[in-house]
This record gives C-alpha cells, structure tokens and sequence, in this order.
C-alpha cells in the first residue's frame, strides 16, 4: 500500500511544491519550531524559520531559541542550582569543610555566566540551523494568506512562499488587569534573569510553577522573598503534595500572603514599591469567589514579579487571514491530533496550540512528529498523555499520571489504592535537615497486578528520579512491578520500589532504618 501511494504523493508534491520557494516555513524558533525545522531538513525539504522576540515591558530582549533558552528551563535551572550550591555550602560544615561564616552568592556574577551560557545556546542554534540548510530569518512573522508570510523587522520586510506553515509562536508573561502600577512597576519571568543588579526584597505574585519556583530560589540565593497566592498552589497538581512543597518553602523562610490579590503597586519617595492588597474572607473554598475583607495591608518591596500565568502573542500573526481559529478565552490556535489547523497545511505546536502541557520536551517530540509526518511518510501522533514534569523548588516535586484526586473522581475511592513513604535522604543525616516534606506517593488500581496510574515524588533530585520511572509508567507498569525491581542502595530513588504502606491502612508511613 506504501509503495502505490508515495510515487503518486511524490509527483504530485513536487508539482505543488515548485510553486514555493519553501516545504516548510516554521513562526517561531523557540523548543517546538526548531525541532521541527531541522527534523525537516533532516528529510532534505526546504525549510525557514521566522523568529522575532518582542522586548518585554521592561525592555528585556533575548536572541534565537525562544522561552526555554532564553527566559525559562535553562536560566531557571541554572539559578535553582545555584541556590542548591548554597544549601551545599551550609551542609559542608557539617561534614567537615573548614568555610567561612557567612557565604553569600554576588547576583551580578551569577547573572552575568548565566547571560554568557545564554548567548553560546542562541549562538549554537544559529550555527545548527546553517548547517542544516535551514534560512533563519529574524522577522516578526504574520498572514498574508495561508501560503504567505510578511516578516518584519525594524528597518526590513521579506515575503515568503512555503507549502506548509508551521505555528510554534509560544506564550508570554501576563501582566494582571486592573492593578494600577503593575507593568510600570512590575517585572515577569522575562526579565528576572537579566537583572544586572540583584532583585533584593522581592514580592512573586502567583501561585503556578515560574511562581514557586522563583520564590525557592529567590530564598536559597539569600533574599527576603514573599509569595502573595490568591487561592492555592499548582493547581491541577495532587494537591497533598502541593501543600508540602509549600510548606517546605515556607520553612526555607518564603513569606507567605495568601489568599490575598494585589491592589496596586506604588513607587515611594524612597524609590521602593509599595504594594497594597486585599485578602480573601476566612470562608468555605464554595463562598470564596469574591468575599474579600475590606481592610488592605501594605508592604514595601524593592522588586515585584508578577508570575500570574502566560498569554498568547496571536494577535500579530493576523490568523484570520488565513481562516486559523482561535479559543476565544485562552487565544490558543485550535488543532486536531495530528496538530492540523482549521486551515489545511498551517500547522501549530508547543505552547500556542490549545489542550497541549505547556512544557519544552511535549514541544520538541510535537515538533519532530509533525516533520516526520510531513516529510517522511510517518503516521505516528504525539501522545499527550502521562507526560512527566518537575516542578524545580529547593524540594523538588516530580510527577507523572493521575493525581489522587483525579484517580479517585474518574474510578471511584474503592478502586484505587495509594502507597505513601515519608523518607529521610541519607544525605541529610549529617547536617540534621529536617527532611518531613520529603514524601512519596504511587497510585495504583486495586485490583489484580495493580496498575500504576500516577507517580508523585518530593524530595532531591525529583526531576531526575521522575524521568525513570516515567518510562515504567509508559510500559504499563504495576505495583507488583515495583515489589519486584531490584533498588540501587542508598538513594531517595530506591525508596519508590520499597513502598508497602497503603494509604487506607491508616498505618504509619514513615521510613525508619535503612
Ligand atoms: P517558545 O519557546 O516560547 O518559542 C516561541 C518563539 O516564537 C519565541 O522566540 C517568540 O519570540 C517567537 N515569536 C512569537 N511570535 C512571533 C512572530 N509573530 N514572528 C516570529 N517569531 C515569533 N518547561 C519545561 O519543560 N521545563 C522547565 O523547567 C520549564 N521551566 C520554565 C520556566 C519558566 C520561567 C517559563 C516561563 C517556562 C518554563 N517552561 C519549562 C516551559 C517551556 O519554556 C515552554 O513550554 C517552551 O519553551 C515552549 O516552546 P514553544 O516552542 O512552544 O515556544
Ligand atoms: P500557571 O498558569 O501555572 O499559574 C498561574 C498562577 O497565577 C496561578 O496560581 C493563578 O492562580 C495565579 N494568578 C492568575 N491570575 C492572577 C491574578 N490576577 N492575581 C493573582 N494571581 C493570579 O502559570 P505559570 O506562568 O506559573 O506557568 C505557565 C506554564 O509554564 C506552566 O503551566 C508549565 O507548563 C510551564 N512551566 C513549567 C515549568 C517546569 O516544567 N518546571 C516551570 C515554569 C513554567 P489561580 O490558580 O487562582 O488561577
């Protein structure tokens, strides 16, 4: 059947495709569009990407890659590892190492290799898109028609021809409505890793991940941080586990304001910014909506982040145009499984598209999946499902399938049995760490070899213990699976496969001895 249909595909392709001077032109050179891109060329098409960062309101601007490189994963990860290296100074007394008192970390240093790291990943992606034969044209992309695109620059404009657009646009920081002063005063996640100057006193405004994780290493670089959380934290994460890594920043010293909403943001004569909010009434989780007390409290703070969730940028893309539709409520381009478009041949991948995780490796596969279905005769879709992700807060929180909460709603409480480990890392035995968040929990269904649906882990090094067992996850692993895998002795990893108390036992789920 292959062999009938490709010649004819071929023919008919080359036929189409001479009429433009691209296969593939991809908006957006972030995770998703330049997976795509160079798989594409991969298959020898001709391929171009568009990419063009907007400065943020702060003027924050940054080169090719997109929010991953630039304004996400890697600075973040580059600071929460340096607010780890911290904590490691301190537990090195403990064992032994002759340091000084008082450590502190010099913000503009550490900005400044994370800037240099920064520019060597913009500068690698450039030279990889060359030698791929991949044209990189840093334009602001949008719809002349659905084969059209008009690239903008401040002194240039291109247009360009290709057979098949591909949309990986991203999202960018949301800046809350109705807070007088909170763009002119306020910074996102787009501009916190280009400060020169340490951020000093910081509020973070949120409660999602760029929230949590900011304040956590905010805290461990040595910062008086707040966290003001208008309801709870990571939503649509098991919420047990939520509440510990709270907790556990709380301990780190992370001021919490929660159940408040910022009001306005004020510069004082001082130069500071005063922050004036209301709090939410102490009122059952149904009467909350907007029961809020009419007293306001006030703080001054030297630097307020707004981590209050991200929006689409489709507005300048002029979708309509090309008949792309968009959801009306998240600005998010509709797509089918196969990341098709309301509009045959355009394409859209990573953040902007709607329904998808927005996180860096569900762009990628979505990016290489499309070309290979485009360009290489594959029929193979992404999967969404049981997609692992890790929250990186000085305690990081791992997960992957069903949260306890949703396992319960979708098979009933009597059908689902949960393991739970409160664990001690061994490392944290010498320096004395209080070590009570660091907790486990693996959902099972009850019955028979009982499947595992979801894998929940707070501890060190979650993000590394989490991609493990994603894969068992993927193989359809079960409990009895994990009852017979053999540990790897002493690590926070092993404690997952040593699992024995049930949740409905009641009984004590404390590790103790080794
Ligand atoms: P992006 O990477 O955002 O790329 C889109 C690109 O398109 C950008 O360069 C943009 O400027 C450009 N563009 C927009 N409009 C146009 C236009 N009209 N013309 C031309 N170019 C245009 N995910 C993880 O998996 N792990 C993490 O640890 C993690 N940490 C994060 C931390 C922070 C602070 C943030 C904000 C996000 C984090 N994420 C993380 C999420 C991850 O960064 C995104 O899911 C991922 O970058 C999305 O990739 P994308 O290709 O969809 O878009
Ligand atoms: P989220 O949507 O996860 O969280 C937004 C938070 O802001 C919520 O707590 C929300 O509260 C709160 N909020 C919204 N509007 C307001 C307001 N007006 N005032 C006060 N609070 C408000 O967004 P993030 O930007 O944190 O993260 C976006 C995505 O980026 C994540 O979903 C994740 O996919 C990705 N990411 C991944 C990371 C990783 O893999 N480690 C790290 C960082 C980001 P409420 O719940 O009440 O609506």
């Amino acid at each position: 059947m292959a062999r009938l249909v490709r010649p004819f595909r071929s023919r008919w392709y080359h036929r189409v495709s001479e009429k433009y001077e691209y296969d593939l032109l991809v908006i957006g050179g972030g995770s998703g569009g330049l997976a795509c891109a160079k798989e594409a060329a991969q298959h020898g098409k001709r391929v171009a990407v568009m990419d063009y960062v907007k400065p943020s309101p702060q003027g924050s601007v940054w080169g090719l890659g997109g929010t991953c490189v630039n304004v996400g994963c890697v600075p973040k990860k580059l600071m929460h590892h340096a607010a780890l290296l911290g904590a490691g100074v301190r537990d090195a007394r403990s064992y032994g190492w002759d340091l000084p008192a008082e450590a502190k970390v010099d913000w503009s240093t550490l900005a400044s290799k994370l800037r240099d790291h920064v520019r060597s990943l913009n500068w690698g992606h450039r030279v990889q898109l060359q030698d791929k034969h991949v044209k990189y044209f840093n334009f602001r992309g949008s719809f002349l028609d659905k084969h059209t695109i008009r690239g903008v620059s401040s002194s240039k404009e291109v247009l360009l021809r290709a057979e098949n657009v591909v949309l990986a646009v991203g999202l960018r920081p949301k800046y809350p409505e109705n807070v007088p002063g909170a763009v002119e005063h306020g910074i996102t996640s787009d501009d916190i890793f280009w400060l020169q100057k340490s951020p000093e006193k910081t509020l973070v405004v949120g409660g999602g991940y760029v929230a949590l994780e900011t304040a956590g290493f905010l805290r461990g670089l040595g910062l008086d941080t707040t966290l003001m959380v208008r309801s709870c934290c990571l939503r649509g994460f098991d919420q047990e586990m939520a509440s510990l890594v709270s907790t556990s920043l709380r301990e780190k010293g992370v001021q919490f304001l929660s159940g408040c909403q910022p009001q306005r943001v004020q510069r004082s004569q001082e130069g500071r910014l005063q922050v004036t909010w209301r709090r939410r009434k102490d009122v059952s989780e149904e009467e909350q909506k907007d029961e809020w007390d009419e007293n306001e409290g006030q703080e001054e703070f030297d630097t307020v982040m707004w981590a209050v969730g991200r929006q689409t940028v489709t507005d300048d893309l002029q979708l309509e145009k090309a008949g792309v539709q968009t959801n009306a409520m998240t600005g998010k381009v509709l797509v089918g499984l196969d990341d098709q478009t309301s509009c045959p041949g355009v394409y859209a991948i990573g953040d902007v598209a709607e329904g998808r995780p927005e996180l860096t490796p569900v762009a990628i596969k979505a990016g290489r999946l499309l070309a290979q279905r485009l360009f290489a005769g594959s029929t193979t879709m992404m999967d969404y499902t049981n997609v692992p992700t890790t929250v990186f807060t000085p305690l990081e929180l791992g997960s992957v399938g069903l949260t306890e909460e949703k396992a319960t709603a979708l098979l009933s409480p009597d059908l689902i049995e949960v393991y739970h480990a409160y664990y001690k890392p061994l490392e944290y035995s010498v320096p004395n760490r209080n070590s009570n968040q660091c907790y486990i929990k693996v959902v099972c269904e009850r019955e028979g070899k009982q499947r595992i649906l979801g894998i929940h882990f707070l501890g060190p090094n979650a993000g590394e213990v989490t991609q493990g067992f994603a894969l068992a996850l993927r193989c359809g692993a079960s409990y009895s699976d994990l009852k017979s895998t053999c540990g790897i002795h002493p690590t926070c990893a092993e404690e997952l496969i040593k699992l024995q108390i049930t949740k409905r036992s009641g009984k004590d789920p404390t590790v103790t001895g080794c």
